[in-house]
């Protein structure tokens, strides 16, 4: 059968860099299509079997690598029916509950086994549906559609296109400027280096949503924000589980200058410390467990906005020791002197959770870091 062997010949594809390779359907049953030619389509290989069960194998882009088990699938069905799908991993255990959406509808949390360590081949239940239909990892958010929200925030003149990378794919990695050209402080504020990480970059949009609000019409003292929204655009168009398209962690690249995204951001960065005061440093993460990550030897105004995100959010304020120098909290922290911060929020957040926390983190960056009188 077709679909058999076409499965075979797929899943003899060594995951690493061969993506542009394959083309649409990855496996195909006498009623549905199944691929991943999308922004975060991510699956090693896939089968369908006589019952119609259909069987993802979830393999990293590298090794080693940190176990963030992503997958994304497009399914295109002819009539309406429950599907099973087995998700069945090899280097990772199940870490993240299915997300599904069909044409049209919103995501929906389907139930599955626990989100636990040993679980490494689990079944999915997918509701009767017809047409086409995506479960994934979390839910999908465009690439284009960040790029387009925040070159649309440029073009309206609420902020300013300060540079643009390019990424080892040829996408652009922009970074956006709030504020005066000749401001004496500069607070930055970055996520989307790792591309599982959806819940710290919901968290992230509506940070900047809120702080851009929050902004409008008060008489602040004289900053700058830069906004660093999409860090590593080709990890989640490839649906890669950590690396950038060279298989490289961004967030263990900073100072290395090995990737084109790190290396060009942090040259601007560099640049700009000659001119300026790097004040701080916000960086929007997901893990399993939420907090937010502060040195010990940070001063005491850092220490009190992670206590206050603490209480606010019940995100746990995790006291680091001596920075270890690679990723952009420690970077920056040990290059300008800045107070850093790594935001990490929960995978299980749903996006409206995730926006919540960013709205109350923003609210109390605010009041710490850019307008303290207005506290009072
Ligand atoms: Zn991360």
């Amino acid at each position: 059968m077709f679909g058999a062997v076409l499965a075979l010949l797929l899943s003899a594809v060594v995951p690493d860099g061969s993506e542009a390779s394959v083309t649409n359907a990855a496996c195909q049953g006498s009623d549905i299509a199944v691929d991943r030619a999308f922004d975060g389509g991510a699956f090693a290989a896939c089968t369908i079997d006589v019952n119609g069960t259909i069987t993802l194998d979830i393999r990293p882009e590298t090794l080693p690598i940190n176990p963030s088990p992503w997958y994304a699938v497009r399914l295109n069905q002819s009539g309406a029916r429950e599907r099973r799908i087995t998700l069945r991993y090899a280097d990772a255990h199940h870490r993240y509950a299915p997300w599904f959406r069909v044409a049209g509808g919103p995501w929906q949390r389907l139930e599955s086994y626990p989100v636990e360590p040993g679980r490494r081949e689990v079944p999915v239940y997918l509701p009767a549906f017809a047409g086409e239909a995506w479960l994934a990892a979390q839910p999908l958010v465009p690439i284009d559609g960040v790029a387009s929200h925040w070159a649309a925030l440029a073009s309206q003149g609420t902020v300013s296109l300060d540079m643009t990378a390019t990424s080892t794919d040829g996408r652009p990695v922009p970074l956006y400027r709030h504020g005066a050209a000749d401001a004496r402080s500069i607070h930055v504020i970055a996520t989307r280096q790792h591309p599982p990480e959806t819940t710290g970059a919901a968290a992230f949009d509506a940070f900047a949503e809120r702080l851009l609000a929050g902004l409008r019409g008060r008489n602040c003292p004289d900053h700058a924000l830069l906004f660093a929204p999409l860090l590593n655009p080709d990890g989640l168009a490839r649906g890669h589980w950590r690396t950038n398209a060279g298989h490289i962690d961004q967030n263990r690249d900073w100072g290395r200058f090995a990737t084109p995204e790190i290396s060009a951001v942090g040259q601007r960065l560099e640049a700009l410390a000659g001119q300026a005061q790097i004040v701080s440093v916000l960086d929007f993460h997901s893990t399993r467990q939420a907090a937010i990550y502060v040195s010990r030897s940070a001063g005491p105004r850092a220490q009190s906005f992670a206590s206050a995100v603490e209480a606010a959010t019940g995100m746990r304020a995790v006291r680091t020791r001596a920075a270890d120098g690679d990723t952009l909290k420690s970077w920056s922290e040990n290059r300008f002197g800045s107070e850093s911060f790594t935001v990490e929020l929960p995978d299980s957040a749903s996006p409206a959770e995730a926006a919540i926390a960013g709205r109350v983190i923003a609210d109390l960056y605010l009041a710490h870091y850019l307008c303290p009188a207005s506290g009072a």
